[in-house]
């Protein structure tokens, strides 16, 4: 494959990385359509322009320049980003400079394949002339995502605050639009209200985001919350409750989770899914768990040599973790004054239920800690059902289905796995239709959070 970094080692260690941004366009990947918009809006409050990539239409050449066996998230993103380029190529002709562009894509560390994506597709863009220019901006969860290097040393704690509060105003705000839809007046306006709400946040964001002044934001929210509730028919029963859990594009994407929770409330239920600030706040939180580890260890073995690096990061990601904690329970506690959201599991409880539990352990990295911990939570505080998402071949995904299942069946709580690799099954509807008819059985007999007899609010 030619390249144009010289050869494809080069290319990996040249054109993927933490580089910094100056006047190129930030392309952000749809993973969650509110976060990436209120993080690309973000981006834009500190000078630099960026865009979210429109997504799903390019799963034909994302598809096609993959060999079937890569996750099916390696195979929309590589998709969009694909067609993306090409459009732009065809609008622009001689105008089109491929260095404009910096396509931002996280990447995890662990036993997963979603280390490599990055990796990947910087092979298949360098095979077309011109897109090796592309440059792949890479933060990693090996360092909890440090923006080191992408953006100025001076204004990088202000953007990490201002894209946390972006991920947990996002959050908040899906929560708003999953508690409001199955109640909702007149069909339709919960999509309507959350769409022009987001629109109204990224404006927001983009003007107060740099200078950190979230009480303008936490004030919007509030007012938001505060509309959302006056769009619900308060004589509605109340549904099933059912949690959802799983692989994270998979959960967020609903394109390619085929509008999972929209389908599940047409067949009657309230539906909470599993938030992208967990994600984040785990990723915290593992690098302080393995610090301190690190730190035990090294004591234990009278390495007095490390301690002082351990220490160090201890601080560090205790520092960043306390924080996190604190503002997402602010903008959660502002977001509920008026309305029932469901807060935010905690990480550090969901490690304590998996103990307690011994079904699996937070050693062992990757989403199914967290999958099978949130499924616990859900069991705990009263949920109907719960649905475990994935793509077609995720191990994390069916480690956390072979855990669970058992566990599930003894406990006689609905659940049900949705394995996604964008070809549609016959079968899914059917599969989701006798799960809700379940778990409306399972609220009959046992009730609810919140209460079998409670109205919509
Ligand atoms: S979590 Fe699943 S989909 Fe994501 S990289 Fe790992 S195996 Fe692939």
């Amino acid at each position: 494959m030619k390249s144009g970094h010289g050869n494809n080692f080069d290319s990996l260690a040249k054109g993927i990385g933490k580089f910094h941004l100056q006047n190129e366009t930030v392309l952000i990947p749809e993973m969650n359509r509110i976060a990436a918009h209120l993080l690309a809006a973000t981006f834009r409050s500190f000078g630099n322009n960026a865009m979210v990539l429109p997504t799903y239409n390019g799963l034909d050449l994302g598809k096609k320049y993959t060999s079937g066996k890569e996750c099916f998230p390696c195979q929309i993103t590589l998709g969009d980003i694909l067609l993306f380029l090409r459009s732009e190529q065809e609008k622009l002709g001689a105008a089109f400079d491929p260095q404009n562009y910096l396509y931002f894509l996280p990447e995890s560390d662990g036993p997963c394949r979603f280390g490599m994506y990055n990796k990947y597709q910087r092979m298949v863009l360098d095979s077309f002339a011109g897109f090796d220019k592309v440059k792949i901006v890479s933060i990693t969860a090996t360092d909890g995502y440090s923006l080191e290097g992408v953006i100025e040393k001076d204004r990088m704690l202000a953007f990490k605050k201002a894209s946390y509060i972006a991920v947990v105003v996002a959050d908040i705000m899906e929560r708003l639009l999953w508690r409001i839809r199955p109640y909702e007046r007149q069909e339709g306006i919960a999509d309507d209200f959350i769409e022009r709400s987001m629109q109204k946040m990224a404006s927001f964001f983009e003007a107060h985001g740099a200078a950190n002044d979230f009480d303008r934001i936490l004030d919007k929210l509030e007012e938001i919350t505060n509309h959302g509730k006056a769009l619900m028919d308060h004589t509605i029963p109340v549904k099933p409750l059912i949690g959802i859990v799983g692989e994270i594009f998979l959960r967020m994407h609903v394109h390619s989770n085929q509008e999972l929770i929209r389908v599940l409330e047409r067949h009657g239920a309230e539906v909470v899914n599993s938030s992208l600030a967990e994600w984040v706040n785990y990723v915290t939180y593992g690098r302080l768990r393995e610090n301190k580890l690190n730190f035990r260890l090294n004591l234990q073995q009278l390495n007095f040599g490390g301690l002082k690096n351990y220490f160090h990061k201890i601080f560090s990601f205790g520092g960043d973790l306390f924080y996190q904690q604190m503002r997402q329970k602010q903008f959660y506690n502002r977001a509920t004054r008026r309305i029932d959201l469901e807060q935010d599991h905690k990480v550090s409880h969901l490690e304590r239920l998996l103990k307690k539990e011994d079904i699996f352990t937070f050693d062992v990295t990757t989403e199914t800690c967290l999958s099978i911990a949130a499924i616990l939570q859900f069991v705990n505080e009263g949920y109907n059902g719960v649905v475990n998402v994935y793509p077609f071949t995720c191990m994390p995904g069916m480690t956390t289905s072979a855990i669970v299942k058992p566990v599930m069946n003894r406990m006689r709580i609905p659940y049900l796995d949705t394995p996604y690799d964008g070809s549609f099954q016959p079968g899914r509807e059917t599969a989701i239709r006798t799960f809700m008819h379940q778990a409306t059985q399972h609220l009959q007999r046992y009730g609810r959070k919140g209460g079998l007899q409670k109205k919509a609010a």
